[in-house]
């Protein structure tokens, strides 16, 4: 006898014995009641009728609720895959696949989820330099393996609060939450040195350093739009490359229009 088998048999004499004696109680109390004989034939009556009318009942009953928990299980089972699948399909759509940070769609909500809760952050735009010249130089394989180094070396570097993306090629973005200019100077400096130590070899040959320019932009109150803190940060990493790369920069010359 299985377990199943088991189950529904114990629920079913739990059933019909109660039944069995309820059926004894009323049938003779009814017939002591009215001055009836009580003879073998009413033994056999209330023993009989419960169990021949109930436990095909109370089986039947109790095979549909088994059959029901079975389905609930794999139900339960099936959402369990879901919600799994979904977490992984979320976590693709916003990740990069190459460095594992978040991709440009995943760290504009995580930037727009932050601003929400507060203010006072700032924005680095890091882009590494002279790029074209590492895939050139070096293969492209070899120019991927140089973009996860920066990404680690970008992770390394700030604090877990802070939000890191990969937005383009070789093109990073920073959200360093709740800082002054200062520390956010300080912490783009940091990245600046950490990306120029980098150990790097090209076949066991010492290669020229990965370097990184960096633009900064305070972030402002929730009304300045953050198309145009980017815009700003993109501005001072221009003026960045303008003085020679490999530096940081949080300020940048206005151009006239002739
Ligand atoms: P600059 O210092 O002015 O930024 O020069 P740069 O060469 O880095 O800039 P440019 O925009 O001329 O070139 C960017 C290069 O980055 C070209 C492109 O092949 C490379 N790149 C972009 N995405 C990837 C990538 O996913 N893997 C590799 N290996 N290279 C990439
Ligand atoms: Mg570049
Ligand atoms: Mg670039």
């Amino acid at each position: 006898m299985n377990q199943r088998t088991k189950r529904i048999t114990a629920r079913t004499l739990l059933v019909i014995g109660p039944a069995v004696v309820a059926t004894f109680a009323i049938s003779f109390s009814l017939r002591w009641a009215l001055s009836m004989t009580i003879d073998w034939l009413s033994w056999v009556e209330c023993l009989a009728i419960p169990v021949f009318v109930g436990t095909p009942i109370a089986v039947y009953i109790f095979v549909q609720a088994e059959k029901l928990q079975k389905t609930h299980d794999k139900l339960e089972l099936s959402f369990a895959d879901l919600a799994r699948a979904h977490e992984r399909l979320s976590f693709v759509a916003s990740h990069d696949q190459l460095t594992g940070l978040l991709n440009r769609e995943g760290f504009l909500r995580h930037v727009d989820e932050q601003r929400d809760r507060s203010e006072g952050h700032f924005l680095l735009i890091v882009d590494a330099d002279h790029f074209k010249d590492v895939n050139d130089r070096y293969g492209h394989p070899k120019g991927d393996e140089a973009l996860v180094k920066i990404a680690r070396a970008l992770q390394y570097a700030v604090r877990r609060k802070d939000i890191v993306g990969r937005i383009g090629g070789e093109e990073f973005a920073i959200l360093l939450v709740s800082v002054n200019k200062d520390e956010a100077m300080q912490i783009a400096e940091l990245i600046r040195r950490q990306v120029q130590c980098i150990p790097w070899q090209v076949e066991s040959e010492e290669a020229a350093a990965l370097t990184v320019s960096i633009g900064g932009a305070e972030v402002g109150r929730r009304r300045v739009k953050f198309p145009d803190v980017m815009r700003q940060a993109d501005r001072c990493l221009y003026e960045a490359k303008r003085q020679g790369r490999n530096r940081v920069s949080f300020e940048y010359v206005l151009t006239a229009v002739a």
